[in-house]
């Protein structure tokens, strides 16, 4: 195990030391809700492979991510989200990205979300 992935909170919930509340796994994927959800249904998709972020991601990775992506509206709609949701994938700085472990995020709920970013006044 790297240093990074010893410290890494997302590569610590994949080991099961630290808990999460979990809505899918298996032996590349899990899936749990997110800490502090900014709508009703908010999951984080992530590999189980410490992939720090989308930029570090390699075409041998294209599989997972593309599992990841697939799977997102069954998540999606079995977490309540009917009637659409937002996918989101935070890289780096620009993006504000907290955590250094890829993650795809799933927001829904039964309200619009508004807009994904909100235009800048001209
Ligand atoms: P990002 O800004 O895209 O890196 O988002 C990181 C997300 O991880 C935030 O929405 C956090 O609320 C969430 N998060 C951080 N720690 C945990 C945790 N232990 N369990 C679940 N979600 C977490
Ligand atoms: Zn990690």
């Amino acid at each position: 195990m790297t240093a990074t992935e010893s410290n890494c909170i997302f590569c610590k919930i994949v080991r099961g030391e630290i808990p999460c509340k979990q809505v899918y796994g298996d032996d590349q994927i899990l899936a749990f809700h997110d800490i502090q959800p900014v709508a009703p249904v908010h999951v984080l998709i992530v590999p189980k492979k410490h992939i720090a972020t989308l930029y570090d991601a390699t075409m041998d990775d294209a599989p997972v991510l593309g599992k990841m992506l697939a799977m997102a509206p069954g998540l999606a709609r079995k977490q309540g989200a009917q009637d659409g949701f937002r996918t989101i994938i935070n890289t780096g700085r620009v993006a504000l990205q907290e955590v250094q472990h890829l993650h795809v995020h799933v927001i829904g709920g039964p309200d619009s979300l508004g807009r994904m970013i909100p235009r800048k006044e001209t």
